[in-house]
């Protein structure tokens, strides 16, 4: 039976460009799972967006001496760019400056207000008396109270990580122009979340099949007992409150930002022509898969739920598979210092499947891991390339060139030949189950375990040896191995999709490989193949110590 997936994906900051943290913790995996989804035949909606508004925005741009759409636009550009390089398949990767985010966003507020879930109160402000403005968390530099460095901000020190708020801060200052903040009564909205601790408690529990990490963080939180937030801010760049008295004051950024998820299903569904048909994702028998990173977890298990139950009608998440962190060359990835690879940096120089493939076969799932410039020449050359590309590359060759560029015709199976078969086919089964579970890691790692299986079996049974004798046999060994290489093109197509459409063709398969299913697709005898073209290149060692000397270096 077909089923409805719904995927949620992170929403990037549009205020720098993306690295390979963001690609590994949330990127790739939704992607992997809507390849393999509709591949199955299931129906998919995965949509995202680049997150325009907030401070950190604000302040590169007031940096740079633009406005803060300008900014937005140019890295919003550059991620659709990336996306299609990459090889992400969103629906509609749209952004939070659109008027129908506006429209869904006020609408939600609204709701929640008339419900009593949001309400009016005072809350105490910086407030710079040369700006004449309230300042925002992040415009209020000082000293850390706990590691006593300079240069904290106003909602975290960068220094120990200590989440901070301005009123903490050691000698206070306006981060514009440097006078002492005051601290002023300003009128916000909250969210009334502490009113859903007992229904969200209730609810997760009943989550035992999210991963354990996502499950134990988002008890503990609850356990700990929530408390309302503010969902204002004295600020003018982002979504206008709707409500009389509120002008100068816009909607927080935690709250409209995962609304996008919703706001960009409705875009969706009117850019399709059914204005109506976002409901089949939110409504009903469907599941709602969010991709994120570890540090957005209480946005999606706590505070996104707690919105829609406020709201109604609209289905939960059903998992949340967070992942951990990706660490470069065994440091903590920091974007401020430059230690990261960037995505367009890497795309200007490289294919896109060698780095989909590290990513996935080493994805940080259930604990954190590194990249290094080693590993990936490593596993590009020693296992793209030696294990699977030349298994690839050595069968296509020697059957084109021997007989006359045709699948070869198959005489009585032996049994080792059908073992092999067999695992392959039997690995379909594995992979599914791994898959819709969302365990990238150990899916890939099947697939590759059947490309190891195909070449010791070759090795063993030689046809470039044998075809001088016995002719019959080595096409047998040949049509088993093209069986296996076509198993494989698919197994590896939500890892791998621009090689897996390239071996497609090379076999003779016409079309797209996607719509060949989630299913063994087996050559036909005399089925004609492309002239045979190796998948994957080797990388130059040298390109190690090249790249690794400008990490910290490039932006
Ligand atoms: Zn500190
Ligand atoms: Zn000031």
């Amino acid at each position: 039976m077909k089923e409805r997936i719904f995927i949620g994906v992170a929403w990037p900051y549009a205020n720098g460009s993306l690295h390979l943290g963001q690609i590994a913790g949330a990127y790739l995996p939704p992607d992997i799972f809507a390849r393999y989804h509709r591949a199955k035949g299931n129906e998919v909606l995965m949509v995202s967006g680049s997150d325009q508004h907030g401070t950190p925005l604000t302040i590169k741009a007031e940096q740079e001496g633009k406005k803060p759409g300008e900014i937005a636009a140019e890295y919003h550009q550059q991620f659709l760019d990336s996306w299609q390089k990459l090889g992400i398949s969103f629906d509609l990767f749209t952004s939070t400056e659109t008027a129908n985010h506006a429209e869904v966003t006020q609408d939600i507020f609204l709701t929640l207000l008339n419900k009593d879930y949001i309400y009016k109160d005072t809350m105490s402000q910086p407030y710079c008396p040369q700006c004449q403005r309230f300042l925002p968390d992040r415009y209020v530099e000082g000293t850390c109270p706990y590691c006593h460095s300079s240069g904290a901000r106003g909602d975290q020190c960068d220094k120990c990580g200590q989440p901070l708020n301005p009123a903490e801060l050691i000698e206070p200052r306006c981060r514009i122009c440097g006078a002492t903040p005051q601290f002023k009564d300003s009128e916000h909205f909250f969210l009334r979340l502490t009113e859903f601790r007992d229904r969200l408690l209730d609810w997760v529990k009943q989550q035992s099949h999210w991963r354990p990490n996502v499950l134990n963080f988002t008890m503990r939180y609850l356990e700990d007992g929530l408390k309302d937030r503010a969902i204002t801010r004295d600020i003018d760049w982002g979504i206008p409150v709707p409500v009389d008295g509120f002008d100068n004051k816009r909607i927080y950024v935690w709250f409209e930002a995962v609304i996008g998820y919703l706001s960009a299903s409705k875009e969706w569904a009117k850019s399709s022509g059914d204005s109506e048909k976002w409901r089949s994702f939110w409504q009903g028998d469907v599941k709602s898969y969010y991709f994120i990173g570890k540090d957005n977890i209480p946005f999606h298990t706590i505070v996104w739920p707690a919105m829609l139950m406020g709201y109604g009608d609209l289905n939960l998440p059903y998992d949340v598979p967070a992942n951990e962190f990706l660490t470069i060359e065994g440091r903590k990835l920091s974007t401020s210092q430059n230690w990261a690879v960037w995505l367009p940096d890497y795309l200007s120089r490289y294919d896109p499947d060698p780095l989909r493939y590290l990513l996935s076969i080493n994805m940080p799932e259930t604990g954190d891991t590194d990249f290094s410039w080693r590993e990936f020449v490593r596993r590009n050359n020693d296992e793209l390339v030696a294990t699977y590309g030349n298994l690839v590359h050595r069968v296509l060759t020697f059957v084109y060139r021997n007989f006359d560029g045709c699948v070869p015709t198959p005489g009585k199976s032996d049994s080792r030949g059908q073992a092999l078969i067999d695992k392959a086919k039997d690995t379909f089964d594995t992979m599914d189950n791994l898959l819709y579970r969302c365990h990238f890691k150990e899916a890939i790692r099947s697939a590759m375990a059947v490309a190891h299986e195909a070449n010791r079996y070759l090795d063993e049974k030689s046809p470039w040896k044998i075809i001088k004798d016995d002719r019959q046999a080595a096409a047998d060994s040949l049509y088993v191995a093209l069986v296996v290489i076509s198993h494989l093109k698919t197994m590896l197509y939500p890892f791998l999709p621009f090689s897996s459409q390239k071996l497609h063709e090379l076999l003779g398969f016409d079309g797209n490989i996607e719509d060949y299913g989630w299913q063994p697709h087996l050559p036909a005898p005399g089925q004609k193949l492309l002239p045979p073209q190796p998948l994957f290149s080797k990388l130059d060692e040298g390109l190690i110590e090249e790249e690794t000397a400008r990490l910290g270096q490039v932006n």
